[in-house]
């Protein structure tokens, strides 16, 4: 049990890649606190779920787009669970469209939640890690911001975004002994991608060299390599769950 004893935020755990991950870090050991915005139900079966696993859960309504939040969660978290040690950043929205069609509000949705927030959550995150003089954070970004896609212009900034929070929060708090590591997932079988028409999705997959799309375990398994002490020289890296599709 590689995370016997610590406590592990990741945000965005109703579904998806997220409750992957959260799944995954549980069954190492790790006590899980996770948040969600809208999927109350599936949360609460979710908690419930990792708390019958043996392990202390507990479920919180945050939104990631609001900067205000994180530090009143991670206060709450330390709090309840005495630590936080491993920071997922994890949560995340699309609102695809070509740039000539695209709305500030789409730009600003997308932005914010995905980047604005791992932006948010570090710097909360990172008073308890200093303090402890230990920590991994995870940011999942994704093979778009590495390749850019069209139709996907505020997303993939904000994906490129995280990769370069990612190696500077690397280089600022080295030196704490927290490192900062980013997961690119490539195309994996989530409601996110659902909602592709599956022509695309076929597109997608004769693309990608081990000839299908991944699993939420895919990215879990690296995610728990990355929150270990397993990889405790590794800081500021980008490791592409793929497939092989980006190298
Ligand atoms: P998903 O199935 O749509 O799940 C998204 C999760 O994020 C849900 O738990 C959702 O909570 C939560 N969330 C959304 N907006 C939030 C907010 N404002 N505050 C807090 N939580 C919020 O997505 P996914 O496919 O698992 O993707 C997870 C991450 O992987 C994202 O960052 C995504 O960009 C990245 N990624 C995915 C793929 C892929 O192929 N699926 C590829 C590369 C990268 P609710 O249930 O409450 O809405």
């Amino acid at each position: 049990m590689k995370l016997t004893g610590k406590t592990v935020l990741v945000t965005g755990a109703s579904r998806g890649i997220g409750k992957g991950i959260a799944q995954t870090l549980a069954q190492a050991g790790a006590n899980i606190a996770f948040t969600y915005v809208s999927s109350v139900e599936k949360a609460n079966a979710f908690e419930q779920e990792l708390i019958a696993s043996g392990v202390k859960a507990k479920g919180y309504q945050s939104n990631a787009a609001d900067f205000n939040e994180a530090e009143k969660l991670v206060d709450e978290i330390v709090k309840e669970f005495g630590s936080l040690d491993v920071l997922v950043n994890n949560a995340g929205i699309t609102r695809d469209t070509l740039l000539m069609r695209m709305s500030e509000q789409q730009w600003d949705d997308v932005l914010d939640t995905n980047l604005k927030s791992a932006f948010a959550m570090t710097k909360a995150a990172m008073k308890p890690m200093m303090k402890a003089k230990a920590g991994s954070i995870i940011n999942i970004t994704s093979v778009v911001g590495i390749t850019g896609n069209a139709g996907q212009a505020n997303y993939a900034a904000s994906k490129a975004g995280m990769i370069g929070l990612t190696k500077s929060v690397a280089k600022e708090l080295g030196s704490r002994n927290i490192r900062c590591n980013a997961i690119a997932p490539g195309f994996i079988e989530t409601e996110m991608t659902d909602t592709l028409a599956a022509e695309v999705k076929a597109e997608w997959i004769k693309g990608i060299p081990l000839k299908r799309g991944g699993k939420p375990e895919d990215v879990a398994k690296c995610v728990l390599f990355l929150a270990s002490d397993d990889s405790e020289y590794i800081s500021g890296q980008t490791i592409n769950v793929c497939g092989g599709m980006v190298m």
